[in-house]
């Protein structure tokens, strides 16, 4: 099966979130599986070309509706993946991953279709076509728009991951036009979701998945819909859930160069070092009685920073303290700053970017704050119970479907609260440090957390049968259309 996969980040060459994590580290389990797959990612001005060893592949043109525009496709193997850069006009012109909401639209509208241009050049006819969220959503939506008549696209089925319903794709409405795609007119659609990317995917690919069962079924509801709850639940037979998983390899603590002392589940006591190397180097307590609770996150109203360090403080006088790793709203920049400010003698706030301090928090610190008020899937949970660092999360998402609530049965790899009570939050952090003070029921929540199977073996099992169940689809509508 030959796949072709399209995505705004692929880790660790670009990464802002999960979506670089995913696209970095699925393309490999796809492939041990014997998927014959292709990644595209734009040629971001943020990735260093000297470390590349890259080949010219192809120039390509993307029409649009005044001429056309040329592309430059490279090649390179990566770390045993074949990943294609393509560079051209609308994506040097912008600096970062993300810029403005306007450039955005043209980058990944320009970016999507020459990937497309650039698989005819190739001669490499994709079965199926797999995009991730509204950035490569036009691909989809050409695909839907052209491949009736085009014997090169006809047979091609698409599938469309969303990671994250509500980024759209606001401010690409003039990209679409400018590149020759036609809003979607389909009843189920507001009028303004008519013209935005990722609604259009959302009517036109042929299979729809989300990166957590709960997510899927959350986004069939006004709450986590945005708008889109009658178009979900009127494709909802092609809507599926696939939790994400991790890389095992790359997220060892037992293997992790970035990591002072490395452990394992039986050498668990090695971990306290790498706890009392993190607290002295950012110049806390060493004092291991006192619980190192994290955040490492993308600040942004989803992820609840606001609601963290509100419980934080409720917290009062007992013992703990904190370390923050994050960027992203600097109104939540700020707040969190400010936090660390008012309370130096027990919070530190770095407002940064840094997978190997991330690491190194997550071997380190005793639990990890994930308070979202809507999660799609989460790697960051996960992550943290891999290394032992016990995750205390909202019950949203793919939250809910990865960890355990201890309180249960005392069985369980981390603590889970709800948002109807407004304590609960506050509550279930208290609980979590009256737990933590027995050192070996503490050790029991690591170990079943660190026991975990996040691996993407099942995932990208799941992945195939929907390229075949898309490819179905695709083949119905063929087999109709032969008909009309
Ligand atoms: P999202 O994709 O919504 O940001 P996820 O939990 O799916 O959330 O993935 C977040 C990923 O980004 C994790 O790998 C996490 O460790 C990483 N991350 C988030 N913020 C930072 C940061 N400031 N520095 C380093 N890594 C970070």
């Amino acid at each position: 099966m030959r796949v072709l996969l399209l995505a705004a980040e692929f880790a660790p060459l670009a990464k802002v979130g999960g979506l670089g994590d995913v696209v970095g580290e699925l393309p490999f389990a796809l492939k041990s599986l014997g998927v014959d797959i292709r990644v595209y990612l734009p040629f971001h001005q943020s990735i260093d070309r000297s470390q590349l060893d890259l080949s010219e592949e192809d120039q390509v043109r993307v029409p649009n509706r005044s001429s056309d525009q040329a592309a430059t496709i490279y090649r390179m193997n990566f770390e045993s993946r074949d990943l294609f850069l393509i560079d051209g006009d609308p994506i040097t012109k912008v600096e970062g991953i993300y810029s403005d909401p306007i450039s955005d639209g043209h980058k990944f509208t320009f970016f999507s279709l020459a990937a497309l241009r650039s698989a005819e050049a190739t001669g490499w006819k994709p079965d199926v076509l797999h995009a991730h969220d509204w950035h490569t959503s036009p691909a989809v939506v050409w695909l839907e728009q052209n491949r009736e008549g085009d014997p090169f696209w006809r047979a091609t089925a698409s599938l469309l991951t969303v990671h994250n319903l509500p980024y759209m794709g606001a401010g690409a409405e003039d990209a679409l036009d400018y590149y020759g795609l036609e809003p979607v007119h389909d009843y189920r659609l507001p009028d303004w979701a008519q013209h935005q990317p990722l609604p259009m995917g959302l009517a036109t690919a042929d299979w729809v998945t989300t990166v957590s069962p709960t997510y899927a079924k959350e986004i069939h509801a006004p709450a986590y819909g945005h708008g889109l709850e009658g178009l979900i639940t009127g494709r909802s037979d092609r809507v599926t859930g696939v939790l994400n998983g991790i890389d095992l390899t790359r997220w060892n603590p037992n293997t992790d160069k970035t990591l002072q002392v490395n452990f394992n589940r039986k050498t668990l006591v090695e971990r306290l070092k790498g706890g009392t190397w993190l607290r002295e180097s950012i110049g806390l307590s060493s004092d291991l009685r006192i619980p190192l609770i994290s955040i490492i996150s993308r600040l942004d109203y989803q992820k609840g920073i606001d609601l963290a360090l509100e419980a934080l403080s409720g917290l009062g006088s007992q013992s703990w303290q904190a370390v923050i790793l994050g960027t992203g709203d600097p109104v939540l920049e700020r707040m969190a700053a400010e936090f660390a400010e008012s309370n130096p003698d027990r919070v530190r706030c770095f407002i940064r970017f840094d997978s190997q301090f991330a690491r190194q928090i997550y071997a380190g610190a005793d639990m990890i704050l994930i308070p979202s008020r809507y999660e799609p899937c989460g790697l960051t949970q996960m992550i943290a119970m891999r290394y032992g660092c016990v995750p205390i999360v909202a019950t949203t998402g793919g939250l809910k479907d990865t960890v355990i609530d201890y309180r249960e049965d005392m069985k369980g790899t981390g603590f889970v609260f709800g948002y109807d009570d407004e304590l609960d939050f506050l509550l279930t952090i208290q609980d979590a440090l009256a737990v933590f003070g027995d050192r070996r029921r503490w050790r029991g929540i690591q170990k079943r957390g660190m026991a975990m199977d996040f691996s993407w073996g099942k995932s990208a099992q799941r992945y195939i049968q929907l390229y075949e169940q898309a490819q179905r689809a695709r083949a119905g509508e063929l087999k109709a259309s032969s008909l009309d």
